[in-house]
């Protein structure tokens, strides 16, 4: 073999060049002198020059390979890969520049640590089987993308090729190794992978699918997401290109009409869909989804295919329906409430095809006062029963409600004329009477014909509520029902006038236009004006002086009882000073005290402190209160008055006898008057004396220890009646109307006891 004898080289670089040469030469290291005697003999000159000549030749292929080596823009590294007894070691013999940058080692370092110290340890384990077979000789060279760390322990991705290099005559196995830096690819792969993986893990936790389809009938599916499964039940595959079924069949069929038009007015109108509708699912369950989709359009602008997402949007549609359940429902009967009435009258005008529609409106009276007797539970047990017989007469074009505490209204739409609703007042009638009369409990039905076009849901209700009052108010007369009419109407607009003269009264308005009457009271026994009862009056332009009997109910309802009953008392007890200042000391004013009043939080100290601040004496005032207001809780009367009583204040029970109470119960109030009602009064003028009960009313109420005072004695026939069985205190026209104050001062100045004395003194009985 042709050796080429070096010297004064460095081992690398000579195995450079026999790498250089191949197998062609042998280079070998040789000291000066072996090389001198190599030559010896030959032609020193003629030696000389050849070796020049090679020398030359191989320092230009040395520089050409060193720039290559030191220049190339891939890192390369040669190695020793087989110890000569054949044991892998692992050695690095050379590195370029570029190596050197891409692991951040220096050559010094990496000759030291070898390519296995500086490559990643999983990577490592991939990279040992390549390598054994390399060695083994089962491959030519091999491939891979590893990880090499560096120093500061971050690593460089590269895909290096292996591939065996003879560089030397020795039993070395030498491979060169090229090395290019990946980090860049590998990030933007792994950031592709990341946006594809999170995109998968979107799909996947989508409340539903993402799909593609063709713009077809059937939404022939051409990919689906694995959502689809948990939204539909069926597979993916039993959808793709309809293997199954078709999307088509998925949707409710009571939605797909629309679903379908909606898709293509977003087609034709180059928009993107978005609709919610119902889908059966493979367990045949419904559930609302929602779709948000668009058409792609190809070369020629045609929508041939759909893409979207579809969503389940159960839970919302679920929360939504409780919401408006609970929004349109009275909880308590599970009927629809006042404001879903509402939302029905005042779409009724709007509708197509329009109906006759009519309002029934049943009213329950006195369960707020078994609800104070028997609890609450009680009259809502009552409440549900008439809910559950109302809606067993519902026929579906009937929609009934419940649309305040004790108020059920049935909404009529297209009826066979008035026939049809009295048919079913008389059938509601029936069948609540069967056990609402046994609870003592009344209903009155009141309807009113609201013809095709509605009108002000507001308004509608308001007269519904007038004529069901008033049927309420007639319970027990052979009809059980009443329909709104055109004088209920002229009563209701009368009724909104005084109310809202009353509210601006109350606020301080409509000076004068309430004022106070004082009627006389006289004692039986000597003819002597005993005092005054304060009766209130309201004026009002339009409408002339109104009773007390019309306008105390409206203040009462509206509460505005509660700031003009103040005044009333002001005013009483004004009255009441200036008899004082005339000289009249011994005289009661009697005040009407409604129960709202009287039960109002306070009332007992406030009259009090009224009663102080004006300097009027206690003792001579009474408060009138009727008789059905013990009713509701004697006791809790008998507590309120009891400081008024202590102060000296009489207390008068009004209306003696028309009232709840009983004789019986009698005995438990604490009053010192019982004002006999002119019901009774009226009786003595007409029937015979043993026929009347008055007599025994007044002996009662003496034996109780109660004063008695006859009210509305118009006639001198009551008058006798009443001395005979010995009344103690008169009213009435027979000797006095309610007066004005002046006329109420001129009376007391005028007034003889001989003029009653001669009344009382007229015949007898
Ligand atoms: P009441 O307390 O029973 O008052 C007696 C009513 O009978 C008064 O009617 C009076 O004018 C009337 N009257 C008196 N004598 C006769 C008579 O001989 N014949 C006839 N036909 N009627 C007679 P008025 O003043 O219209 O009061 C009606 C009701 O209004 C009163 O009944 C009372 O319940 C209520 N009221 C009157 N003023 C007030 C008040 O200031 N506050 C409250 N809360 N209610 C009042
Ligand atoms: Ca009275
Ligand atoms: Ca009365």
């Amino acid at each position: 073999m042709r050796q080429l004898l070096i010297h004064g080289l460095e081992a690398e670089s000579i195995q450079l060049i026999q790498s250089l040469l191949g197998d062609s030469l042998t280079v070998r290291s040789v000291e000066r002198q072996e090389l001198e005697a190599a030559f010896a003999g030959d032609d020193p000159l003629a030696l000389a020059q050849e070796e020049e000549a090679i020398a030359s030749s191989i320092r230009e292929r040395a520089e050409r390979f060193d720039a290559i080596f030191g220049q190339a823009p891939i890192g390369i590294t040669i190695s020793h890969g087989l110890s000569p007894g054949n044991t892998v070691i692992d050695e690095i013999l050379t590195v370029n520049p570029r190596f050197e940058e891409i692991v951040g080692y220096s050559k010094e370092q990496l000759l030291r640590l070898g390519w296995s110290g500086i490559t990643h340890p999983e990577d490592l384990e991939r990279e040992r089987e390549p390598f054994r077979r390399l060695l083994a000789g089962e491959i030519g060279s091999y491939t891979l993308e590893k990880r090499y760390v560096r120093p500061d322990g971050s690593t460089v991705w590269a895909e290096i090729v292996v591939a065996p290099i003879n560089v030397g005559g020795d039993d070395f196995y030498n491979h060169i190794c090229l090395v290019q830096d990946i980090s860049e690819r590998k990030m933007i792969e792994r950031s592709l992978k990341e946006s594809e993986r999170s995109k998968g893990v979107l799909l996947s936790h989508l409340p539903g699918m993402a799909y593609r389809c063709k713009n077809d009938a059937d939404w022939t599916m051409l990919y689906i997401s694995p959502g689809c499964e948990r939204l539909t039940g069926y597979t993916v595959e039993s959808l793709l290109n309809n293997r199954e079924l078709s999307f088509n069949e998925i949707v409710a069929p009571s939605h797909t009409a629309q679903v379908h038009r909606e898709w293509q007015e977003a087609i034709a109108g180059g928009r993107s869909y978005s609709g919610e509708y119902e889908i059966i699912t493979k367990d045949g369950e419904r559930k609302w989804v929602w779709e948000l989709g668009q058409g792609i359009v190809n070369e020629d602008g045609k929508v041939e295919e759909l893409e979207g997402l579809i969503l389940s949007i159960n839970y919302r549609k679920h929360v939504e329906a409780e919401l408006r359940y609970h929004s349109q429902h009275d909880l308590a009967t599970g009927l629809y409430n006042r404001r879903y009435l509402e939302e029905l009258l005042k779409n009724q005008g709007t509708g197509r095809g329009r109906e006759q529609a009519a309002l029934v409106a049943v009213n329950l009276s006195n369960l707020h006062s078994s609800a104070m007797t028997y609890g609450f539970l009680y009259s809502q047990e009552i409440l549900k029963n008439v809910a559950q017989q109302l809606t067993m007469l519902c026929k579906p074009s009937y929609t009934l409600s419940v649309i305040h505490e004790y108020q059920f209204v049935f909404f009529i739409q297209g009826y066979a004329g008035k026939g049809e609703l009295k048919s079913l007042a008389n059938t509601i009638s029936e069948e609540l009477s069967t056990f609402l009369a046994m609870e003592g409990i009344g209903w009155g039905i009141g309807i009113l014909e609201i013809g095709q076009r509605g009108g002000d849901a507001q308004d509608l209700i308001r007269k519904l509520l007038v004529v069901s009052e008033q049927a309420l108010q007639r319970w027990g007369s052979n009809s059980p029902y009443l329909f709104f009419d055109e004088q209920m109407e002229t009563q209701l607009y009368r009724e909104e006038q005084i109310t809202s003269e009353l509210s601006a009264i109350a606020s301080g308005e409509g000076n004068g236009r309430l004022y106070l009457l004082y009627q006389p009271i006289i004692t039986i026994a000597d003819g002597a004006v005993a005092g005054f009862e304060a009766l209130v009056r309201l004026d009002i332009p339009t409408l002339g002086t109104i009773s007390p009997l019309e306008f105390i109910p409206m203040a009462e309802k509206t509460k505005l009882i509660i700031p003009l009953g103040e005044s009333i008392i002001i005013e009483a007890l004004r009255f009441l000073d200036t008899l004082n200042k005339q000289g009249y000391d011994n005289l009661t004013v009697s005040i009407n005290i409604s129960a709202l009043q009287l039960l109002k939080q306070g009332f007992s100290p406030n009259i009090l402190r009224t009663i102080r601040a004006m300097g009027v004496d206690a003792e001579n005032i009474c408060l009138e209160i009727t008789e059905s207001i013990f009713a509701t809780n004697y006791q809790e009367i008998n507590r309120i008055l009891k400081p008024l009583r202590n102060a000296g204040i009489k207390i008068a029970i009004d209306d003696f006898g028309t009232g709840y109470s009983s004789l019986a119960r009698e005995r438990e109030l604490e009053v010192d008057y019982l004002k006999i009602d002119k019901f009774f009064v009226d009786k003595l003028a007409r029937i015979s004396e043993g026929h009347s009960i008055t007599s025994d009313i007044i002996s009662m109420a003496h034996k109780l220890g109660h004063c008695t005072i006859a009210e509305g004695v118009e006639e001198e026939r009551q008058l006798h009646y009443l001395k005979k069985y010995g009344c103690d205190m008169l009213q009435g026209y027979l000797f006095a109307k309610p007066l004005s104050e002046e006329h109420a001062l001129g009376f007391l100045a005028s007034h003889s006891h001989s003029e009653v004395e001669q009344l009382l003194g007229d015949g007898e009985v």
